[in-house]
């Protein structure tokens, strides 16, 4: 049971993230001119390998903590409110804690994803003294097997010592369509969550391009339970995954390297996690005026997307501001060199499994509709 002096400190969390969530609808609203969310990744290595994932290795480096606040610091200068990180495992990075705290420091909003696995209580209350804002978990299964061991049996002392000790919001995603043996599975986690405090959320996997695997009948029913369940728990904008449970294509405007950001392991930055190679620049070399670029640039991969945090983003512009240039994604490949020297090592969107490949980058084509000017707005 968490203490009192836990409850009352949750309690004032919640009030402070509520005020800082206000100021950045406020400011979004107002100007389009800044990313609202960024996505870092601090370590690219996992400790585990779930079969449907195609975001880890198996072997390389955490980034060095230096070159981690530089990176948070040109996306403070940009503006950005909320800083996302995760992985590969974010929690094999020995220094993740001290990177919380700059986020922190340079007023970003602070989330994390993780597998948890790592998690134990003096984690937990060095991300309470470093500000955390926001913790989410993704559990698969209730059981481990060959597809995922993100399993609520593994896991759930650690959800009971995070509901103990933690002061920040601990969300509980589950996700359907991935192939895991049993989706009812997914219900049984979301009522757990539930019954420790926690939010719940469900998502829908998505494949190498970041598109719809069709959800069978089982699956959609399961969806819309957890959906009721989460509906008391937690309040958040995922109505654009109706049509994707439906199996319908959904006409939006991604607004993923304008208003969202994805900074890989290598200081580059990518439309999102399954659109690595574009843009691909690093991004101490990524300017307003690629901001507004990308703003104004229509994705030739929206209809079926599930990538639910561009989603979420997008949803501040949805109304204004049609997308006047265009981009065809064709991968080639080029060479460059990384901001933490030597070559990068990024595989194209296409990748599947863990990355081995060699230090090669692959980078848009860029296939623009109409030739004019991006104007600042
Ligand atoms: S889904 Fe998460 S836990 Fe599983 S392999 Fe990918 S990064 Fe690791
Ligand atoms: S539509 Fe946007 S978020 Fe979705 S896969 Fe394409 S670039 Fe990524």
């Amino acid at each position: 049971m968490a203490t009192l002096r836990l409850k009352s400190r949750r309690v004032l969390k919640k009030l402070d993230l509520g005020c800082r969530l206000l100021r950045f609808v406020a400011r979004g609203l107002l100007s389009t001119h800044h990313p609202l969310l960024a996505h870092v990744i601090p370590m690219r290595r996992c400790n585990l390998s779930c079969a449907y994932c195609n975001e880890y290795d198996s072997h390389s480096d955490p980034v060095p903590v230096q070159e981690m606040y530089r990176r948070l610091d040109r996306l403070a200068e940009f503006g950005t409110s909320i800083i996302t990180i995760s992985g590969g495992e974010p929690l094999m990075h020995p220094q993740l804690e001290e990177i919380v705290a700059h986020v922190r420091r340079r007023g970003m909003i602070a989330g994390l994803i993780s597998n948890g696995y790592l998690m134990t209580r003096n984690r937990i209350e060095a991300f309470n003294r470093a500000g955390l804002d926001h913790l989410q978990i993704s559990i698969d299964n209730v059981h481990p097997d060959d597809v995922s061991m993100k399993s609520l049996k593994v896991l759930d002392q650690k959800l009971s010592t995070l509901a103990e000790y933690a002061a920040f919001h601990v969300n509980i995603n589950s996700v359907l369509g991935s192939g895991v043996k049993n989706p009812e599975d997914a219900l049984t986690v979301a009522r757990r969550a539930v019954s420790l405090g926690f939010t719940c959320t469900v998502g829908v996997i998505h494949n190498d391009g970041g598109c719809l695997k069709p959800l069978n009948e089982k699956e959609r029913q399961i969806y819309y339970e957890i959906k009721k369940l989460a509906r008391h728990s937690y309040a958040r904008v995922d109505y654009f995954q109706k049509n994707l449970v439906e199996g319908k294509p959904r006409n939006w405007r991604c607004r993923a390297g304008g208003r969202y950001l994805y900074i890989c392991e290598n200081g580059l930055v990518h439309y999102c996690s399954q659109q690595r190679g574009y843009p691909a620049i690093p991004l101490e070399k990524y300017t307003p005026e690629d901001i507004r670029r990308e703003y104004n640039t229509q994705k030739s991969c929206t209809s079926f997307c599930t990538v639910s945090c561009v989603n979420q983003v997008s949803t501040m512009d949805f109304w204004r501001d049609p997308q006047t240039l265009r981009v065809t994604p064709r991968p080639r490949t080029i060479a460059v060199a990384s901001s933490l020297g030597g070559l990068i090592s990024v595989q194209h969107s296409g990748a599947t499994g863990p990355r081995t490949g060699p230090a090669t980058l692959h980078s848009p084509l860029w296939t623009r509709a109409k030739s004019q000017s991006v104007k600042p707005r």
